[in-house]
């Protein structure tokens, strides 16, 4: 008896040490043969390669407090200075403008003066000053909004490559309330975007003047010195001290109802019967799950679109890269072709991530087109052209590595919220099984840590943590 939870990435594994801690006798079924999911580092040759996040932010701080109440308070640090980011248009390097809040200015006069946009487009995009709101109450695509206010150079240039790169969607089907309800805000409360990110802009510098003197912040991205498997190992660590079991190499294959409790079958089929299950799969995964059972259910998991994430890492002997690679690394937008859509220079943006001497590069394969169904090799190739031509690279890569998510990257579409309401009502009509994880609330790790304690925690209310316990 007790909670099954399936899935060890890190949703799956702070579910399960939550459970733990509150006494609950827990099994952490993970298919894989490590736990981690889709954080994962690799340390070879002296360079630590992350195959999954390299980072999350602090400025939604639920995975920097976990990792402080893990003991890792010292281990995590923040990027290396200079924080550029450069956009590749017609071929060559623009810095982003400073002072880029997530897709507005936060400051007049360097969004003014930047090259990666013409006069005429500038002043598109100050028609915004003036225009009244646009928004009504449904969801509309980030894309679609933005060009309406601010005009297409900014949606290709600088809103896709940024937003809808990281959340592996483009950015006319990515969800505005799901993914940026701060731009209804910014609307709502200031009509224009422009004047909204300045007034964030001025608010920012106020809070950061009266930080103490020599007291500098990590920054909105933190990472953790010896990788990002460190947190991931750290929570599994603190789970099982907490009496939870974890099995890798456990595939679930399906659940079914055994009276109140809910029997699982793995694939050496083996059967087990619990109190509950929480599924901390891809809502894709989910939904084969239990589909048997309760159909409703996997039919509107089903709704929830996944796409392939594809990341191809390279390093190069640093003299025979010839860019001087300072900053963090560059965007790429579709209109410059290819199948890369972004680059990270890891050595640069991370202390400790390269030996002296090496380069070592992070580039993200776009989920657009027909790029995900390349074959590693022809991907391969594909990024050290982009690499080598960008920065200017002779001779051969000292190291290749390819890491796929093969759907497995929710994509929050419009309608997202919309879709996920509809998964927790029909949810509703098995209690004793919920779904948590990446497909729901937030892919980023912050929101994953945040949804997988707030599933715990109902699911112990429902349970009665003391009953359960006793049950088991
Ligand atoms: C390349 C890449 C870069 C990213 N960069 C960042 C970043 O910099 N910052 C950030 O915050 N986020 C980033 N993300 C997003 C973030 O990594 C993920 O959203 C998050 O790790 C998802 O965690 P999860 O536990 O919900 O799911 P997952 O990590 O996908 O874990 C699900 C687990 O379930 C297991 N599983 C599947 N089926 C079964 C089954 N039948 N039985 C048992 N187990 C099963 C899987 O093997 C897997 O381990 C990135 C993602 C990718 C792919």
């Amino acid at each position: 008896m007790g909670v099954l939870v399936i899935g060890g990435g890190i949703s799956g594994l702070v579910a399960a040490r939550s459970l733990a801690l509150a006494g609950v006798p827990v099994l952490l079924a993970e298919a894989g043969p490590r736990v981690g999911g889709k954080v994962g580092t690799e340390h070879v040759d002296g360079f630590t390669i992350e195959h999954g996040p390299d980072s999350f932010l602090a400025t939604r701080p639920a995975a920097v407090l976990l990792a402080r109440e893990l003991g890792l308070g010292d281990e995590l640090v923040g990027t290396r200075d200079p924080r550029a980011v450069f956009i590749r248009h017609r071929g060559r390097l623009i810095p982003m403008p400073e002072g880029l809040g997530l897709v507005l200015p936060t400051r007049a006069l360097p969004f003014a003066t930047t090259r990666l946009f013409s006069w005429p487009e500038k002043v598109w995009m100050a028609r915004d000053i003036v225009m009244p709101r646009r928004l009504g109450s449904d969801d509309i695509a980030v894309g679609v909004f933005l060009r309406e206010r601010l005009g297409g150079a900014l949606v290709e240039r600088l809103a896709g490559p940024l937003v809808g790169g990281v959340y592996g969607t483009p950015i006319d089907e990515l969800s505005l309330d799901a993914v940026v309800p701060a731009l209804r805000t910014a609307e709502r409360d200031h009509r224009s975007l422009l004047l909204a990110g300045l007034a964030d802009g001025r608010a920012m510098r106020r809070s950061a003047a009266r930080r103490p003197a020599g007291q500098r912040s990590l920054g909105v991205f933190v990472s953790l010195r010896a990788g990002m498997d460190t947190l991931t190992a750290a929570i599994a660590a603190s789970a099982v001290a907490a009496g939870a079991e974890i099995h890798t190499g456990l595939p679930v294959t399906a659940l079914a109802r055994a009276g109140a409790g809910v029997s699982s079958a793995f694939a050496d089929g083996s059967r087990a019967v619990f109190d509950a299950v929480v599924i901390a799969t891809p809502a894709n995964v989910a939904a084969g799950l239990i589909e048997t059972e309760e159909a409703n259910a996997a039919r509107a998991l089903s709704t929830i679109p996944h796409g392939t994430s594809i990341l191809v890492t390279l390093a190069y002997r640093r003299d025979r890269v010839g860019h001087d690679l300072v900053g963090h690394g560059y965007l790429v937008p579709p209109s410059e072709g290819g199948a890369i859509g972004a680059c990270t220079w890891s050595s640069q943006k991370w202390p400790g991530r390269a030996p002296d001497g090496a380069a070592l590069l992070r580039m993200f394969v776009r989920d657009e087109g027909a790029a995900t169904s390349l074959p590693d090799e022809a991907l391969v190739a594909a990024a050290r052209a982009d690499a080598e031509r960008t920065l200017r690279i002779s001779g051969e890569p000292e190291l290749v590595r390819v890491a796929r998510y093969e759907r497995a990257m929710p994509r929050y579409t419009v309608g997202h919220l919309r879709r996920v309401a509809a998964v927790e009502q029909a949810m509703a009509a098995w209690p004793a099984v919920s779904v948590i994880g990446a497909s729901f609330r937030g892919v980023g790790l912050p929101d994953c840590v945040s949804g997988a304690a707030t599933g715990a925690a109902r699911m112990l209310e429902r349970l009665g943590a003391g009953s359960t316990a006793d049950a088991a």
